[in-house]
């Protein structure tokens, strides 16, 4: 999961980021709105986390920018203030949440994982690859029509592939997309499920690669 921090405090935005970095998110840390413009033009995010007093570009304006150019990551902004005109005003330029500071880490966490999954499963109804189609919001996946039976779990982590597609998923990733809020999962565990993933899309001509030491990939056999 890869997620743009955006704030000027360095005290906070060193929590911030040493935290999210501990629970497995990858962090980009923009200083100001100009560098935030920038990252969101260049790189996909699964979710922004958004000051709105910021140099340079103000959040709002960067809010107002990523929105106009449709870029659909879930936003939570952070106010400085019990500010309601702020926060009304944040979320009609398509904020998805907000915290008040001073704050407690371990809530940004649990709107942040809230929020990378609501956005997740209204991607799209669903996701079509090869002969496979997965429909995420009734959970079945379907091969040339006929409906393959998955785990929740194995579900999950094909989800996680097929939104991918093109991009390596890592390890790390497909752990934090199957925890819930205080459920651990070891990494051997997630061989499993990419094992039998993999064994029932080979003959459908798809692979699921291993990239060593980053995670895997989705591929169409040539
Ligand atoms: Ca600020």
């Amino acid at each position: 999961m890869k997620i743009l921090l955006v704030e000027d405090d360095t005290t906070l935005g060193h929590a911030i980021s040493t935290s999210l970095n501990r629970a497995g998110y990858t962090v980009n840390w923009a200083h100001d709105g100009y560098e935030a413009d920038i990252a969101l033009h260049e790189h996909v995010y699964d979710a922004v986390i958004l000051d709105l007093g910021l140099p340079k570009i103000d959040g709002f304006e960067v809010l107002k920018r990523m929105r106009g150019r449709k870029v659909v990551a879930p936003v939570i902004i952070l106010t400085a203030r019990e500010d309601l005109d702020e926060r009304v005003k944040g979320l009609d330029l398509g904020a998805d949440d907000y915290l008040t500071k001073p704050f407690k880490l371990p809530e940004l966490e649990a709107r942040l994982r809230a929020q990378i999954r609501r956005n997740h499963s209204t991607l799209g109804a669903s996701i079509e690859y090869g002969p496979l189609v997965l429909n995420i919001s009734d959970k079945l996946l379907t091969v040339n029509g006929a409906q393959m039976l998955l785990s929740p779990r194995e579900f999950s982590v094909l989800e996680m592939l097929l939104s991918r597609v093109g991009r390596v998923v890592s390890k790390d990733a497909i752990v934090e997309a199957l925890c819930k809020w205080d459920e651990g999962l070891g990494n051997n565990a997630i061989e499993v499920y990419i094992h039998r993933i993999r064994k029932k899309l080979e003959p459908l001509g798809i692979k699921v690669l291993t990239i060593r030491g980053l995670g895997y990939l989705l591929q169409k056999a040539q």
